[in-house]
Parts: C-alpha cells; structure tokens; sequence
C-alpha cells in the first residue's frame, strides 16, 4: 500500500517555537495567540514510536474543532481556546501545506496544574484502586461494580496531578484539587467538565462510541478571569473510546483505535520499549480506525472536512 509519510516533526522558522509536548508544537504568535501544531506521532503503554501515523495529527485537530463547535452549541455560556483553524499570514508557502488541517490558532492561557478527567465506566487505575479499597481517587463506590461498568450514580470527576515528563500523573481527590487551584476556580472547572461530559458521550453514544473516560485541560484567560476549555477535547487520544458494540460489561474492553497496535506491541514482546518502529500494516490499520472514529463522531470524512478549510 503506498501511503503518505507520517509527520512526525515540524520545524517552522517564521515563528518562534516555545514548546514542544509528546505529540504537539506550540509555536508563538503574539503576546495572547500561540500556534497549535499537532504533528503524527503516536506513543504506546507511555512510549513514542519511532515512525507516527499518516494523518493523525490532522484527525485529532479536526476531532477537536468538530466538539468546540459541538459543545459552544449545546453550552452557550462555555468559553474555548481555538480561534481559528488558518494559519498566520507570516507562516511561508511551503510552511502552509506542511501544517494544513493541522493546526489552530488559540489563545494563550495559563492552563491550571490538574489533569481535569472525568469517568463514566470503571477501568484504568480507577478500576485498579476500586479492587483494592472500593474507592476512586479516595472516593467510595457502590459494592460490587463490574470491570469497565458504568458508575451506577452517573459519571466522576477524578482529577489527577499534572506530572513533569518522565513522571507519573497521581491521581488526587477533588478536595485536594481545590487546594491546588482554589474553590472557587476549581467548582466552576468540576461543573463544566461533568456537563461536557455527559453531553459529549450522549452525542457520541448515538454515533456508536462509548466515551469511558476523558482528560481535560482548563484555563485561565488572565484578561477576563474566565474559567476556559483549552487543549484537544474528547479525541482518541485524550480520551477511551470504546465500539458501542462491541461492549460486554465484566471484562477489559479493546480502546477504539489504538488496537491494532498494542496487540502488534504485545505479540512481539515490545511493550514499552523505545524507538520501536510500526510495520506498515499495523500503521494502515491504526490509521484506519483514526479515521472511523473521526468519521462516525462527524458524520463527514477528512478529506471533505480538509476541503472545507480551503
Ligand atoms: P501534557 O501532558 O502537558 O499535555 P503533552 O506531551 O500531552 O503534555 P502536547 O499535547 O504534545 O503535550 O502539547 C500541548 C501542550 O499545550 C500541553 O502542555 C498543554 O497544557 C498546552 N496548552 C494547550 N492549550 C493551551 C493554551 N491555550 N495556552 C497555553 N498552553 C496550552
Ligand atoms: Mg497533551
């Protein structure tokens, strides 16, 4: 199969570059914009592989735009960071078609130190605690929860730190969260995390996909003291998906699109290990799950969502 190269770093010199995360670039515009670039790279069990995934860098951009737009709809009153999925004018023609579908302009927030996740199943580290304590993030839950089952009470907010590369994130109560960025702060974050979730996973759930879980991250617009939705929201990799269908309560259920590939890593003993390159079949096969879920969340494929950025 001849396919496109995966973009697995950007280099732009027309702006001056002041991050770079695990999967995106954030390059500065002005004093209050930053250019948000999310390359192809994709990481496994906490790791990076060498070659990323053709597209998946525009899949989760797109995903990202179609939920802001999504959710400014169904909550009025919520306040987001993208303002545009156009590049500056200053970024030179060949920078512009490295970066098309890619990126977003968004205002530059101070983005509070907590992992905002909120949980509507039990799996992960919450399933983990829950079968030594009965608890989640120190909170207690009804006896007898099944793996991945839903929380019988409607969905949770269990926040966790935000680690320094190479740490662990440590998952924390929501009394604890307060401490770290204030009562007043913190409930208005709690609220609208939960409302966005449950909202998202209704809309999700109609089109197929169970949201089990989701990683937010808010932050302070220190122009306004608004309490604003900033990063990626609700996409395959800030959150687990799962096949409606294929959900059977009591076991782990396989995440939507990173399967293929933790089946490849697991069957030939690679999990967790550095530079590990992708065959190209696993890559196609993950590609192609990253493209279903975009398609069954939008209704619409990449290329005529692309097309409509032209
Ligand atoms: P992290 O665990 O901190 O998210 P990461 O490796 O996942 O690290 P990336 O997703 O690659 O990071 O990069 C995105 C970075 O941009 C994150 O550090 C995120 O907190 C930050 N960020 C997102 N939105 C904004 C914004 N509007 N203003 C400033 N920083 C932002
Ligand atoms: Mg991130």
């Amino acid at each position: 199969m001849n396919m496109a190269s995966a973009v697995t770093s950007v280099k732009l010199t027309s702006l001056p570059l002041i991050a770079e995360g695990k999967v995106r670039s954030l390059y500065e515009i002005d004093k209050s914009t930053l250019f948000f670039l999310t390359t192809d790279r994709i990481s496994a069990y906490d790791v990076i592989l060498r070659n990323g995934i053709p597209d998946k860098g525009k899949i989760l951009t797109q995903i990202s735009n179609h939920w802001f737009s999504v959710l400014s709809t169904k909550i009025p009153h919520l306040k987001h960071h993208l303002l545009t999925l156009t590049p500056p004018d200053s970024l030179t023609p060949s920078e512009r078609a490295l970066v098309h579908g890619r990126c977003m302009q968004v205002k530059r927030l101070r983005i509070f130190p907590v992992e905002i996740i909120v949980r509507g199943y039990i799996t992960g580290s919450a399933w983990k605690e829950y079968t030594k304590t009965g608890t989640v993030n120190g909170i207690p839950q009804p006896a007898g929860l099944e793996c991945c089952a839903a929380f019988p009470g409607g969905p949770i907010y269990t926040p966790s730190t935000k680690a320094p590369v190479g740490e662990k994130d440590i998952n924390i109560t929501p009394a604890q969260a307060r401490e770290i960025i204030g009562q007043e702060y913190a409930d208005k974050i709690e609220g609208l995390a939960l409302s966005i979730y449950k909202i998202a996973a209704e809309y999700a759930l109609a089109k197929g996909i169970i949201i089990a879980d989701t990683k937010f991250e808010f932050a302070l617009d220190e122009a306004t003291g608004e309490v604003v939705l900033a990063d990626e929201v609700l996409t395959p990799d800030s959150s687990r998906f799962w096949d409606a269908k294929a959900y059977t309560v009591g076991q782990e259920q396989l995440s939507f699109d990173k399967q293929y590939l933790r089946d490849w890593l697991t069957s030939n003993n690679l999990n967790g290990k550095e530079d590990v390159e992708i065959p190209e079949n696993v890559v196609a096969q993950t590609k192609h799950k990253y493209e279903e879920v975009f398609e069954r969340l939008t209704g619409s494929t990449l290329a005529a969502s692309l097309a409509s950025l032209e």
